[in-house]
């Protein structure tokens, strides 16, 4: 088979690329290749009643298929260059910026209108974190909610789906560079040939990544892991900055340690999720637009970035092998109320049953101090005080730490400003480059590339 631009992943960053390829080049044929399957396929079977927890499906329906790991996502893309990823360093602040608006524009215009666009701008929020030795991170998020990102997302696939050529539950086992500088996707029963090639593989294509940097010798730095808890308790005790920010960005230094911890991930009248990554299961979490499917509780993660020197290089190994030790203990993800943690013995299910908090996520009641490391955890217990102050009751007894969270960062590919690798033509993007680490970076990132290869392609 060949194409004139072969997309490895449909995720934000693939399905992006194709849309302004669509537009800028009608004339081009593009192939659009994904491990996982079309939206509609795309079912977890846990179901909190039959299946519990994770079975590790073949293909992973959270992470894999058309949306990527963003289709059942909370649907918030953060319009900002502070956090999500460090795009601005290779296209520049102002460009990044415009980017992330246009796609704002075209998701809005895909089912998305009527969401409501929150900001930090002019907030008196953060006058009072910063009176209680926390930080607010400048941002505009759109908050489109697990529902209507799906809409946006199959309205997305109803427009491209006869112009591109998808190809699901078909990953792409190699990828390699021809003799003429053109490069060979080889999947199961075939390959595929192309001029062009668009890498937009995610954090589930994190190790294909490695594989072929390494095949191709295209160099790579070593990125960083983050690892703590998911916080849930009632909404109320956060709804005076969820009612105005939804999502807030703050971040605390302890006072022990001098490290950074730092919410994520701000789930409103959210649920709390399993994720599953390469077969090892974390703890996210969601929320939806549709009154009928909020909750009672609201959910944030806390984490703390690890960066590691020489001579370890493995940062996602090291917060796998944490991930591990929790799914040792409690067969998956772990829960434990802050009280217990405190008190320093196990949460039980009676106790959690006791509890005010109805925990939304069916969990191994457990001991987060066997798992996570001190240092870690001290910083965790540090920053939940700090935001008593600000959020009275985040320091209850009864809020709820599911662990562990893991934010696992791919490698960082060596790119240039086009962020096209050593090879010409072969551009790397969104989560699977290192680069980016949110929604509106990776759809932003594809915008990008598919520009420079419509203008490449018409000189
Ligand atoms: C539960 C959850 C909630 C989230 N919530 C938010 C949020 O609210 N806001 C936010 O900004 N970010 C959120 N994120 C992160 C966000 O989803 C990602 O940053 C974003 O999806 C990255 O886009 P991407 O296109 O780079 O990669 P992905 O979305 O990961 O897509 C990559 C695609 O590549 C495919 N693939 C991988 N390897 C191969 C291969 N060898 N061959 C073919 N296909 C392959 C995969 O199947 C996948 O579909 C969330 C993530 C999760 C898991």
């Amino acid at each position: 088979m060949n194409t004139d631009v072969l997309i490895i992943g449909a995720g934000p960053g693939g399905i992006y690329s194709a849309y302004e390829l669509v537009k800028l080049r009608p004339d081009l044929k593009i192939a659009v290749f994904d491990a996982g399957h079309r939206l509609e396929q795309r079912r977890c079977p846990i179901d909190g009643k039959k299946i519990k927890s994770c079975i590790n499906c073949a293909s992973c329906s959270i992470m894999n298929g058309f949306g990527g790991a963003g289709a059942f996502s909370d649907g918030k893309y953060n319009i900002t260059n502070d956090f999500g990823g460090t795009l601005y360093q290779y296209i520049g602040r102002e460009k990044a910026l415009e980017l992330m608006n246009y796609v704002d524009e075209i998701n809005m215009a895909r089912g998305g209108e009527g969401t409501k666009l929150y900001s930090t701008a002019g907030s008196t929020f953060k006058k009072i974190c910063m009176q209680n030795g926390l930080q607010l991170l400048d941002a505009s998020v759109r908050h489109l909610g697990t529902d209507k990102n799906y809409i946006v997302l199959g309205n997305l696939y109803n427009e491209l789906k006869d112009k591109v050529e998808f190809h699901f539950d078909t990953p792409i086992r190699e990828l390699q560079v021809n003799e003429d500088g053109t490069f060979r996707g080889i999947y199961d029963g075939g390959t595929v040939d192309a001029a062009c090639c668009i890498a937009s593989v995610g954090r589930s294509g994190s190790k294909w990544m490695e594989k072929v940097c390494e095949d191709l010798k295209i160099p790579t730095k070593s990125n960083r892991v983050d690892i703590g808890v998911r916080v849930e308790l009632p909404a109320v005790i956060f709804s005076d900055i969820t009612d105005k920010l939804y999502e807030s960005k703050i971040v605390y230094r302890t006072k022990k340690f001098e490290d950074n911890v730092r919410t994520f991930c701000m789930n409103p009248n959210g649920i709390v999720v399993d994720e599953n990554t390469n077969g090892i299961v974390t703890v996210n979490g969601h929320s939806f637009e549709d009154p009928e499917k909020k909750t009672e509780n609201t959910n944030f993660a806390l984490l703390v970035a690890k960066h590691f020197s020489e001579p370890f290089h493995d940062s996602n190994g090291y917060g796998e092998s944490i991930a591990r030790l929790s799914n040792m203990l409690g067969g998956g993800v772990i829960v434990q109320r802050f009280g217990d943690l405190e008190r320093g013995r196990r949460s039980t299910q009676s106790r959690i049953d006791e509890g005010l908090v109805r925990p939304t996520l069916h969990a191994t009641p457990g001991d987060l101090s066997l798992v996570l490391p001190k240092r870690i955890l001290d910083g965790i217990i540090e920053m939940i005080y700090a935001l008593d102050k600000i959020a009275p009751g985040t320091a209850n007894d009864d809020t709820l730490l599911y662990g562990v969270e893991v934010k696992f960062y791919n490698m960082e590919v060596l790119l240039n400003e086009h962020l096209e690798t050593s090879y010409r033509n072969l551009y790397v993007i969104g989560d699977g480059s290192g680069v980016t680490h949110s929604l509106s970076h990776a759809s932003a990132s594809g915008v990008y590339v598919a520009r420079r290869i419509a203008e490449e392609e018409e000189s």
